[in-house]
Order: C-alpha cells, then sequence, then structure tokens
C-alpha cells in the first residue's frame, strides 16, 4: 500500500521583519526644485532637470526652513516603494496610515505559508506605566518561555486545522478564518517623504522628540528599516527631520 497523504508543510517561526526597497524616486533636490517654484516660477524647472554638480544637492538651509516652519507639500514630490513582510497584526496598524499606497496578498486567492512571528528573546515581555505611555520591560526566562512554547503550539495547532478544511475541499477564503495574527504576510506598500516622516514619528519611540510616540516593538522594527533606507536616499530631508524634533511637517 502507497502512503498518498500529502505531507504537510513545514512550519517556520521567525522573529523579525523584512523590509526591502523595491524602486524609488526620492532625492533632497525633488524638495528643492518643488519649493522653488514658489519664488522661481519656471525657472525652476532647469534646476529640476539639470544633474547634481557635485552629486551633492545644495540647499540644506532651505529644506531646514521648509521643516522648522512646517511648509509640507515640497516633501511630497518622491516616491519610495518597499516590500515588507511582517505579521498581520502589524500590517493592521501600517494600514491606519492612509496616506501611503497597499497591495498585500491574498488569503482568498493563494494558500498562506505556514510562517509565523515568534518574540525574539530579546523582545520586552512587560508592561509597566499608565494608558498611552507604557514602558515594556524584560521578562524573566519563564515568561519567555512561555509566550516561545504558547506560541509555537497555537500557531502549529491552527495552521493544522486551517489545512485540514483546505484538504477537505473547503476555499481558502473559509479556512483562514482559524489563522492567527501572527501569521505573516506580504505587501508592497508605497510613500512620499512626507507621509514616511508622519509615519516615523508616530511608529518610532525616541528620546527627546517633540512628541513623543509609544509604538507597537514590532511595527517599529519595521519603521527603523524604513527610515534607515530613507536616510540614505534623501539625507538633507532627513536630517533636518531629526533636528527639527521629528514632527511630520
Ligand atoms: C502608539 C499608537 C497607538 C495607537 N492606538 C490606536 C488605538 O488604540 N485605536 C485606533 O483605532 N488607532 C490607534 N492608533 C492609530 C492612530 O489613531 C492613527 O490612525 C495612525 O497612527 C495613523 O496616523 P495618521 O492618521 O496621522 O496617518 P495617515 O492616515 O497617513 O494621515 C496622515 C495625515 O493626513 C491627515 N488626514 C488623513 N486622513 C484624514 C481625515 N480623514 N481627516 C482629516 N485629516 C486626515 C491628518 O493630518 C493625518 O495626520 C495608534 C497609533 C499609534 C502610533
Amino acid at each position: 500500500m502507497t502512503d498518498e497523504t500529502p505531507t504537510a508543510p513545514e512550519i517556520e517561526f521567525r522573529s523579525d521583519m523584512t523590509v526591502e526597497l523595491v524602486r524609488s524616486s526620492a532625492h533632497d533636490s525633488d524638495v528643492l526644485f518643488a519649493a522653488r517654484v514658489s519664488t522661481m516660477g519656471e525657472q525652476t524647472l532647469e534646476s529640476a532637470q539639470a544633474p547634481e554638480s557635485d552629486g551633492a544637492p545644495k540647499g540644506a538651509g532651505l529644506i531646514n526652513y521648509l521643516m522648522r516652519d512646517r511648509h509640507g507639500s515640497p516633501f511630497e514630490h518622491n516616491s519610495m516603494t518597499f516590500y515588507v513582510q511582517a505579521p498581520i497584526f502589524v500590517f493592521r496598524e501600517f494600514m491606519r496610515h492612509r496616506m501611503a499606497s497597499y497591495n498585500e496578498e491574498s488569503g482568498r486567492y493563494r494558500e498562506l505559508n505556514p510562517v509565523f512571528y515568534v518574540p525574539a528573546e530579546n523582545r520586552n515581555l512587560v508592561q509597566v506605566g499608565k494608558p498611552g505611555a507604557y514602558d515594556f520591560l524584560p521578562g524573566s526566562p519563564e515568561q519567555y518561555e512561555l509566550v516561545s512554547e504558547a506560541t509555537r503550539a497555537s500557531s502549529t495547532l491552527a495552521f493544522d486545522a486551517y489545512q485540514k478544511m483546505l484538504e477537505a475541499g473547503v476555499a481558502r477564503e473559509v479556512a483562514r478564518i482559524v489563522l492567527p495574527l501572527n501569521i505573516y504576510s506580504s505587501m508592497y506598500v508605497t510613500v512620499n517623504a512626507r507621509s514616511l516622516m508622519n509615519f516615523l514619528s508616530l511608529r518610532t519611540k525616541r528620546e527627546g522628540t517633540h512628541f513623543p510616540s509609544f509604538p507597537q516593538r514590532e511595527i517599529e522594527m519595521c519603521a527603523e528599516k524604513m527610515e534607515d533606507i530613507w536616510a540614505g536616499l534623501m539625507p538633507l530631508t532627513y536630517s533636518a527631520f531629526e533636528k527639527n524634533g521629528r514632527v511630520a511637517p
């Protein structure tokens, strides 16, 4: 007798986030040419089309002024598309940011991969403080063990139930209802620098910002990667953002 039972896909547990820059058109000079139309009219077109002579656009002072006085629209004439893999509970927070465009993989049109998030050992586990300004402290070894084991066990149980339903001919859109929020999904997200600054100001926790925010660590892990990429693309804009208290203009 041959065993024709399909082998269940191997469950993978991850503690990290994927953020890759897929494409971009985002330079400090985009901010400058947009701002200069205000005083130069059509002459600004030449500076928009001319390559930077030494590779580094001048205009740090103008960018800083725009940031400080919250003249936000010159920061919109650019675009960055990121590929993100993160758990669904992170995507749910991401998509509250309406000034971005999203396309996500479908749980109706494809079978979801058994990839689940489990917190790393250095992820703080204990919440102290008051609503809106919680601090998170390391858990005990016992707490970490519990989180790790319970997350792995419930993810495995849920994915088994999903597989059983699919094998019985149940539609993907029905079978997926048992899958937990820590399953990974993938999406493209496109932003401009202004919408990204709003996102970063809310989804990173930094000392000394004008408006401190206390985001969930897992979306902050994505935000940090996006921030690093953006800082490389638009260094003058990034430095003005930092210098002015990380307030979105
Ligand atoms: C730490 C933290 C905790 C949170 N907790 C919760 C929670 O418990 N429950 C919950 O529901 N959400 C929660 N949120 C989500 C939060 O309320 C915002 O929806 C999210 O941060 C997106 O911010 P945004 O609206 O500024 O971004 P975007 O949607 O990208 O908007 C950018 C800017 O555009 C303008 N704008 C966009 N849409 C409108 C509109 N319809 N009308 C007027 N102006 C508009 C605003 O100026 C806005 O700041 C939380 C967010 C953070 C950072």
